[in-house]
């Protein structure tokens, strides 16, 4: 009992803390101009958000950022996203080496430089196990597309992609087809990854997904969801499509 009042507490500390030291990131705009040691802290602060919203548990997850055309910055393995320092984080190259950070670079970090490869548009990647979102995963559910007006905006269709065993080359091999089209995936057995032009854009992302499974999970009682006509559907990609948004539904 004590200790879950502590832990409690200390949750609540952190988070206090957190709303304090981050308002300067707020959105997306904030993040233009950084230096490489604002943008580690901010990645830090991006994992503090992961765990503080339970979307990372244990040392889930991994996040990543373009520095420039030949460098990848991002998290190590066997860390928990809530509480990196900037010295954590590691950078490696187009191939995926090392190139500096004492820790050693996430086993997945193939699954972000397939990402950096293939998208010249992208400049950030989060990927992380939120609940509701790893239930559509490990039931094989895409989430339906045309049900909320923002997710259409925020994320597009979601895709899901089919297991293969994560950190392989297979594993990018079952990713490769889905990465030009989407901006948001679930990977089956596994989790979710989101794109962005930066960080906090990638992360709300994540936050959209997560958001979005849960919703649909709350509207099943009630009877399901109800789609958006295929003719309003068309309407929000052509807005789109005129707002210079990326949607693969429109190339
Ligand atoms: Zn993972």
């Amino acid at each position: 009992m004590m200790d879950n009042l502590w832990l409690e507490r200390k949750r609540q500390g952190e988070e206090e803390q957190m709303r304090k030291e981050t308002r300067k990131w707020g959105t997306p705009e904030d993040e233009s101009g950084l230096s490489e040691s604002e943008i580690r802290d901010l990645m830090c602060e991006i994992g503090h958000r992961l765990w503080v919203k339970d979307m990372a548990a244990a040392n889930d997850g991994n996040i990543s950022c373009r520095l420039d055309e030949q460098r990848i910055l991002t998290t190590p393995t066997m860390i928990s996203k809530g509480f990196m320092d900037p010295e954590d984080l590691v950078v490696v190259d187009m191939d995926g080496r090392q190139v500096s950070g004492k820790r050693k670079v996430t086993s997945e970090v193939r699954m972000h430089l397939l990402v950096y490869r293939e998208r010249n548009d992208v400049r950030a990647a989060v990927h992380a196990h939120p609940r509701h979102a790893l239930a559509f995963a490990a039931t094989h559910t895409a989430p339906p597309p045309g049900v909320l007006n923002e997710v259409e905006y925020v994320l597009g269709e979601i895709a899901l992609v089919p297991y293969a065993l994560a950190g392989t080359q297979e594993f990018a091999d079952a990713l490769a087809p889905f990465i030009g089209l989407h901006q948001a995936f679930l990977i089956a057995h596994h989790g979710a990854l989101t794109l962005g032009e930066g960080l906090i854009e990638a992360f709300w992302r994540m936050e959209t997904l997560e958001n979005y499974c849960a919703m649909l999970l709350a509207a099943d009682p009630l009877g399901g969801v109800k789609r958006i006509s295929d003719e309003r559907l068309r309407e929000i990609l052509e807005n789109k499509k005129k707002m210079g948004l990326f949607d693969g539904r429109c190339l």
